[in-house]
């Protein structure tokens, strides 16, 4: 499939106009927001309120606990449908107007910003970019075509995006310009360790227990290569946890040097429904596995949701992944 991308210049002088003729604006993000999909909002959100614009921004999910400190939090609405008039929607970090699940999002002029291979090019402005670590690098680039200055709360949001979305730094994709934005972003007096500390070391003691329990029941593939690490709610209520203490976990596993990829699934009674991740190392793409089962990501970190009820398919997926590592 062709998909209509427009140039990172193209792009931003289209997104310039819409932004000088429009007053309203709604931006949105994916289902399950991560530190990117938040940062890239908030810190769009930020600099169009510098502009003096009215923006709102709806998710279907609301903003998870390690983010809510920080400087524009307060502004994410969760719903799981939107209305009103708007100038213009601001879509960020989704492949197509499906991944936000928040209805009514169809009916207004979009701005589709983001850095997932597989993006479907819809919106009347697509600014897709495979080479971006974060979708909050392009922010970045975006606010600096918008003329607006990066405060300490704006750069603040960007950082979150990219300290997030690089997995600490450790992901592919990280090039000179993720670097030139960090640089500018502790120019604007972002204290990065401080906000890696509330990031990361903000948890529960029961999520260090999970943690526990989770690594105990690790099981080995692929000669070692593959950790896969199963959670539900009991393991969940035996460690004192609740379903937000999981972010992260799935990549503990990686911290070993042996092992390239991790994978893990997460059934919640709510639903009946398996939440999969996935995680690997340099060369080893679970993007291809992910987007097999109707998901995507990127090459090291991905994720889907499989249906209820799929002990067979578990057992493929684990199979599917260990072919990708084996030695
Ligand atoms: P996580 O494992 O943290 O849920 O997701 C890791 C990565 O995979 C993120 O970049 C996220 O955007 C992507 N991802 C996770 N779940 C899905 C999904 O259901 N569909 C798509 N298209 N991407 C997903
Ligand atoms: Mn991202």
């Amino acid at each position: 499939m062709t998909v209509a991308t427009h140039g990172a210049s193209e792009a931003i002088a289209a997104i310039r106009g819409i932004v000088a003729d429009g007053r309203r604006f709604l931006i949105t993000s994916h289902a399950r927001p991560d530190g990117d999909a938040i940062g890239s909002q908030l810190a769009l959100a930020l600099a169009l309120q510098c502009l003096g614009k009215t923006v709102r921004i709806v998710n279907r999910d609301p903003v998870p606990e390690p983010f809510r400190p920080f400087a524009g939090a307060g502004l994410v609405e969760v719903a799981p449908s939107v209305e009103g008039d708007f100038d213009a929607l601001f879509v960020m970090e989704c492949g197509d107007l499906t991944r936000p699940g928040v209805s009514g999002l169809e009916r207004y002029r979009a701005i589709n910003i983001d850095h997932h291979l597989g993006n479907t090019g819809f919106g009347e402005v697509t600014w897709f970019d495979e080479s971006a670590a974060a979708c909050a690098e392009l922010v970045a680039d975006l606010l600096d075509g918008l003329g607006v200055a990066w405060t300490r709360e704006i750069a603040t949001q960007l950082y979150i995006g990219i300290l997030t979305d690089t997995g600490s730094f450790r992901h592919s994709h990280i090039s000179a310009r993720t670097f030139e934005v960090c640089r500018r972003i502790a120019e604007a007096g972002v204290d990065a360790a401080a906000v890696a500390r509330q990031v990361y070391d903000s948890g529960t003691t029961g999520r260090l227990k999970l943690m526990g329990a989770v690594l105990g029941h690790m099981r080995l593939e692929a000669g070692g290569r593959l950790a896969v690490l199963w959670l539900d709610d009991e393991i969940l209520a035996s460690a004192g946890a609740t379903y937000d203490d999981t972010e992260g976990l799935i990549n503990l596993p990686l911290t070993a040097a042996t092992i390239r990829a991790s994978l893990m699934f997460k059934r919640t009674d709510a639903t009946g429904e398996v939440r999969v991740s996935l995680r690997s190392k340099g060369d080893v793409d679970v993007r291809a596995v992910a987007q097999r089962y109707g998901g995507g990501g990127h090459r090291n970190a991905a994720g889907f949701t499989a249906p209820p009820g799929v002990d067979a398919v578990q057992e493929r997926i684990v199979r599917e992944v260990a072919s990708l590592v084996a030695p």
